[in-house]
């Protein structure tokens, strides 16, 4: 038997415990088939999407998976018996450039369990970036993870080195996180969000008014929530992230359906992840943050929660009827985008095409839009396409047709594809 690579087994287990981190927005298995993904490294890098679109190859690795918190949700939680192991930050940095320098990565997701304290692991965080930035001049992507009550000056050391940095925030109230992470402190985890916040607005008035070009998180900060691990509503969870985008300038709010991992009598029994849940959840964030939404149109106090079998424009339309159907002709954008199926892009062709000649319906099908779904809310000069202006008989039909069944419904490999497309552009 080859003796194994005691720097690769270590990779094996710490890229491991990295998997259920949604907050850099990767996928979860490097785009590979489970085949290629045995034969190589390859198996530990994901391929994350930056904010342009671009897709990057990332290592995203814990320093070590050891831990002091017992939180239940997580795998790598004190009372786990799992196999445990750790980096010194000179090997981590090794390891990644030798990746980079190969080409198989362009970054680094960085994240820990906590060893001793906060701060006592976010130093060997630290001394990693400073490693590959300084010694190994590495020019690659980072993204570092930002432990709860970490002190304010290694945030801000850990800032100028990294391209995003995020804080988990994880459970979307003070009750659940008493409830399944009582060591944790609720406090003690917003302070560096809104310290990130802060650094961030202040770094990028410096570079504007001394026309500086110092680097402190240039992507800005994200953060994780779970979805379905407690009784928090989707009400709370869109609450808590409209705050977060609009106060503390967050870049992204990832949603990361509760991965069942632990036998643990306060988690919920749940035989596989709420994606259906996590996926809305995401369609009415982009709804909210890019569409002019209010949160109350989508979600309120009387239903808090989110449909899961339609997606939450079409529960919108279906629950503002009266303002349908919208004519293609005339409508004006704000309208047009408001439409089930229509999304900013497809309005702005509607809009480009209309200068030209009126719409028909051969254009609607020529520009690929979803007829089947938009019909119920449109007229075509002056023609309703549907059948009946009834929201009762539309969401029936909606139910009942094909393929659009399918992708509600349906979550294999292509579906959360297209699903993940719809989710970043809004196109639904
Ligand atoms: S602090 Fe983080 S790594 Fe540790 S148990 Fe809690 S969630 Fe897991």
């Amino acid at each position: 038997m080859p003796k194994s690579d005691p720097i690769i087994e270590r990779l094996k287990i710490l890229a491991q415990g990295a998997r259920f981190d949604a907050s850099c927005a990767s996928d979860q298995g490097g785009g590979l088939t489970f085949n290629q993904r045995r034969k190589d490294v390859s198996r530990y890098i994901y391929h994350s999407w930056t904010e342009n679109g671009r897709c990057v190859p990332i290592l995203k690795v814990l320093l070590t998976n050891y831990c002091i918190y017992d939180c239940a949700y997580c795998h790598n939680r004190r009372s786990n018996d799992i196999e445990r192991s750790s980096f010194a930050p000179e090997e981590l940095a090794s390891v990644t450039f030798e990746l980079y320098k190969k080409g198989k990565i362009e970054g680094l997701f960085l994240s820990s369990g906590v060893i001793k304290s906060s701060d006592y692991t976010m130093e060997m965080m630290l001394r990693t970036l400073e490693l590959l930035r300084k010694t190994y001049e590495f020019k690659g992507y980072i993204h570092c993870k930002i432990l709860p009550a970490t002190d304010e000056l290694l945030i801000e050391r850990i800032g100028r080195l990294s391209d995003r940095i995020s804080v988990n925030i994880e459970l979307p109230s003070e009750e659940s996180l008493k409830y399944l992470a009582p060591e944790k402190d609720r406090d003690k985890i917003i302070r560096p969000v809104i310290r990130i916040a802060e650094l961030i607005r202040k770094y990028n008035d410096e570079n504007r008014r001394f026309g500086s070009t110092l680097r402190f998180s240039p992507s800005g900060q994200s953060t994780q929530i779970i979805v379905g691990a407690t009784n928090d509503t989707d009400l709370k969870m869109l609450l808590l992230s409209d705050y977060l985008y609009k106060k503390l300038n967050m870049s992204r709010v990832y949603y990361s359906a509760y991965v069942p991992v632990n036998q643990d009598k306060r988690l919920p029994r749940i035989s596989e992840p709420p994606l259906r849940r996590e996926h809305r959840l995401y369609q009415a964030d982009w709804l909210i943050r890019d569409y002019g939404f209010d949160i109350l149109e989508i979600v309120n106090e009387e239903r808090p929660d989110l449909y899961v079998e339609l997606d939450p424009k079409t529960v919108w339309a279906l629950e503002n009827i009266c303002r349908f159907p919208v004519e293609i002709n005339r409508a004006e954008y704000e309208e047009l985008i408001r439409i089930p199926g229509v999304g900013k892009r497809t309005a702005k062709k509607i809009i480009s095409l209309r200068k030209a000649h009126s719409i028909t319906e051969e254009d609607i099908k020529r520009l690929r839009l979803p007829l089947k779904k938009m019909r119920h809310f449109i007229t075509i000069g002056g023609r309703y396409k549907g059948e009946k202006l009834d929201s009762l008989y539309i969401k029936e039909r909606l139910l009942g047709v094909k393929g659009y069944r399918q992708l509600t419904f349906g979550f294999d490999k292509e579906d959360i594809k297209d699903n993940i497309i719809a989710s970043n552009t809004g196109e639904f």
